[in-house]
């Protein structure tokens, strides 16, 4: 296509790539950025992704993989700062990526393409001086987070929801992970709805695939006739995996005899508390007598996550707020249904009655009824297995890479357009 771009400037100002994903604020939108990255490459267009440099010992550039570059920009202190803090120091970050273009001939990016609120308001800035159009993913929304809390979570600050309002204004094209997610751009942000594409996220259909359950047990260190439920990701009050410890309370209070039989696996690190472990969820397990019964294991890569997704009968999802949910459709890749709360992206991430069930609400009992029906069920289970890996076939990232690219080259065509028209109204 002759206006796709030749070279893309990726912003993620509070979190990078290179980072491991499941803990502090590395989740979805790292695997995302990686992924979406590569494949661009493999279209021909060239990433170079900002990131803020958290230690003194980052190069300032990392080859991430061919014509996917990492630029580590310096803002504020490397170490200690949260994602809180981290609007005091945008001015800095924008100084940074504007230095950066400013060393190459002109037109050395052809467009921004910025994700989270905070890279936003760089892509603001430094569209104006380039020239480009700007693309925004908002990965998550503040108004929608603040409209599902969980208890014990903190409301997102106005400054995020002013800045995202600005930063919706400011951007040439928004891109939604779902349809849910472009009507509330266009509902609670008062977005242009023909400025808002959805293109739904993907999965790695190599990595995650399904495989043999027993060898996967036995790799991770499951008890081949154990019923597992697993839970993935950043271990935070919004991903609600305290649901799922009362859930498998709530299952074991039903049918005693489940006790010996059952596991709890929570893969993942806390998110935001600066704890190396999740120790109020080690006690609330101990609270509820199943300390036995839970296993803790600190974030793995994703070919080891697989085999805990492989390795689990049911994953379960049970997050007060989610904008796609990747767990879920990796999970189902794997071979495993779902069990995962109606919020959100997971709507779409899920096949309800298909390849996964959907709760409504957050109460543990009603996760410990839908569990107990496909745990109960071995054909059931193994029809939704088999339904789960067809669902999460329609969710590739070489699709993903190519209806971004799609977005990029209309947004590239109506710059042009509105040069041309103001070229002929100045003559
Ligand atoms: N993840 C990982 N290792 C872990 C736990 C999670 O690589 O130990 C990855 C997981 O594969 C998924 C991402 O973290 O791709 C979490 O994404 P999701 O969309 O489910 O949640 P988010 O972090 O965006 O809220």
């Amino acid at each position: 296509m002759e206006s796709l771009p030749r070279r893309v400037a990726l912003l993620s100002v509070h979190t990078s790539p290179l980072h491991q994903p499941g803990t502090g604020d590395a989740g979805g939108m790292n695997v995302y950025i990686v992924e979406l990255s590569r494949r661009l490459a493999d279209l021909g267009i060239e990433v170079e992704i900002f990131t803020r440099a958290t230690t003194g010992a980052l190069p300032p550039a990392v080859d991430l993989a061919p014509g996917v570059l990492v630029r580590h920009v310096t803002a504020g202190p490397y170490e200690g700062l949260s994602k809180e803090d981290l609007p005091g120091q945008l001015c800095a970050f924008t100084s940074g990526v504007l230095r950066t273009e400013a060393m190459h001939e002109p037109g050395y990016y052809d467009l921004i393409h910025s994700h989270y609120w905070l890279s936003g308001q760089v892509g603001w800035l430094a569209k104006e001086r380039w020239g480009v159009p700007l693309i925004h993913s908002m990965h998550t929304l503040g108004k929608v987070k603040n409209a599902a809390l969980a208890l014990g979570d903190d409301p997102e600050p106005t400054a995020r929801l002013v800045g995202e309002d600005q930063v919706v204004d400011a951007a040439d094209r928004l891109i939604a992970n779902t349809d849910q997610e472009a009507s509330e751009l266009v509902r609670l942000y008062d977005a242009d709805p023909d400025r808002v594409s959805t293109v739904n996220p993907g999965v790695d259909l190599d990595r995650f695939r399904p495989g043999d359950k027993a060898a996967a047990r036995e790799s991770v260190g499951l008890p081949a006739d154990a019923s597992v439920l697993v839970f993935v990701g950043r271990i935070q009050p919004l991903k609600a995996p305290d649901v799922l410890l009362r859930a498998a309370a709530e299952l074991i209070a039903r049918s005693p005899e489940r006790r010996d039989k059952l596991v709890v696996a929570v893969v993942g690190g806390p998110s935001g508390s600066g704890l190396a472990e999740p120790t109020h969820l080690h006690r609330l397990a101990r609270r509820l007598g199943i300390a036995d019964v839970v296993r803790f294991v600190k974030p793995v890569d994703q070919t080891r996550l697989a085999d805990w997704y492989r390795a689990a009968d049911i994953a379960v999802v049970p997050s007060y707020s989610e904008s796609f949910g990747l767990v879920a459709i990796e999970a189902q890749a794997c071979g495993t249904p779902v069990v995962a709360a109606r919020v959100g992206g997971l709507a779409t991430a899920v096949a309800d009655g298909r390849s996964g069930i959907l709760v409504t609400g957050h109460d543990p009992a009603d996760y410990a009824t839908a569990v107990a029906r496909l745990l109960d069920a071995p054909h059931l289970l193994a029809d939704y297995g088999e339904n789960a890996v067809e669902h999460a076939a329609c969710f590739g990232w070489s699709a993903t890479a190519a209806a971004t690219a799609d977005v990029y080259s209309r947004s590239i065509e109506d710059l042009r357009a509105f040069r041309y028209r103001e070229l002929c109204a100045g003559q």
